[in-house]
């Protein structure tokens, strides 16, 4: 895929005075509502000048985006959310400006999509335990063809059925670590996924780093950890922070020289979460756009 470095991207400033960012949002080619072309339209909407594609363990969304971003005018990014596996945990590494089409990352995906196949099958077993038969065929038939399915799709099955009020809801009680629907998963690790995001000409971010409920002490160590294994970027702003967050990732930004980056983690209209909104970056870290290899491709 050809890529387009806008003359207006050298020039920094332009940006920050004018551009609204949004570098992390989810389309139907995982478990996001909108098909790319409506969620291109839906920032359109929201004036949004330069949206960031990263779907679970897939680029298939960011090719009808790019498409979609012309005819709006809107600047897309293309990117994915890598799930990885760190001490036993579930980290999200975020590429941002990368090759789509680059044989070792396709090849890393495939990798990701056979753990998916499996998981997803287990979690359909772990289901039918408590009355949602065929959970998995079914909440398969809800996504689109060749959709990364995770528990969110899972969660959303789960609505339809009425099995609790909200999706939230649904996905706190089947779902989430402790619950009977919840399977571990043998993700790839950080290093893995930041060397297929390099090699395809990304650049490697560590997603939302405050939700994944551990603390600062071990925060700092996978901080320290991402940047050991090249990682060049860590999410500073998106929705629903708590007071005094986003400013203390700023400083860790700036304490350990990672670019910052900004994006609302949109899957579908929510509370509190909307595209685009309250995305701006303390102005003491580097945004991300600041990197030499932070490219738009429409
Ligand atoms: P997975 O990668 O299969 O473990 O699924 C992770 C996805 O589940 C996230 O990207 C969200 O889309 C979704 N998810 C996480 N927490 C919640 C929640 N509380 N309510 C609804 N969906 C959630
Ligand atoms: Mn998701
Ligand atoms: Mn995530
Ligand atoms: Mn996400």
């Amino acid at each position: 895929m050809e890529s387009v470095l806008l003359e207006e991207l050298k020039n920094i400033r332009i940006w920050e005075k004018q551009y609204t960012f949004d570098l992390h949002t989810h389309t139907k080619a995982s478990d996001g509502f909108y098909a790319p072309k409506d969620l291109v339209e839906l920032a359109h909407h929201k004036r949004i000048d330069v949206l960031g594609i990263t779907d679970h363990d897939t680029c298939l969304g960011v090719y009808e985006a790019i498409e979609a971003g012309k005819q709006y005018g809107l600047h897309i990014v293309a990117g994915i959310e890598l799930s990885t596996m760190w001490l036993g945990r579930q980290i999200h590494i975020t590429g941002l400006a990368i090759n789509p089409d680059d044989e070792k990352l396709n090849a890393l995906i495939q990798l990701q999509k056979d753990k998916r196949h499996a998981r997803a099958i287990k979690i359909g077993e772990q289901l039918a335990k408590c009355g949602f038969k065929d959970a998995y065929e079914r909440t398969k038939a809800m996504a689109q063809d060749g959709a990364t399915l995770t528990r969110g799709n899972f969660a959303a099955f789960l609505f339809e059925q009425g099995a609790a009020p909200t999706i939230d809801k649904c996905f706190k009680q089947y779902l989430a670590r402790g619950c009977i629907g919840y399977v571990m998963a043998d993700w790839v690790s950080i290093g893995e996924a930041i060397e297929a995001i390099k090699g395809a000409g990304g650049i490697a971010i560590l997603a939302h780093p405050k939700r994944y409920n551990i603390n600062n002490k071990w925060l700092l160590k996978l901080i320290t950890e991402f940047k050991q294994a090249g990682g060049e970027g860590m999410e500073v702003s998106g929705a629903m922070q708590a007071s005094g967050e986003r400013e203390l990732l700023a400083s860790l930004c700036q304490k350990h020289e990672l670019y910052a980056s900004c994006g609302s983690d949109f899957h579908r209209e929510k509370a509190y979460l909307d595209l685009g909104i309250n995305l701006t970056i303390p102005p003491l870290a580097t945004p991300i756009w600041h990197h030499p290899k932070f490219k738009i491709e429409c």
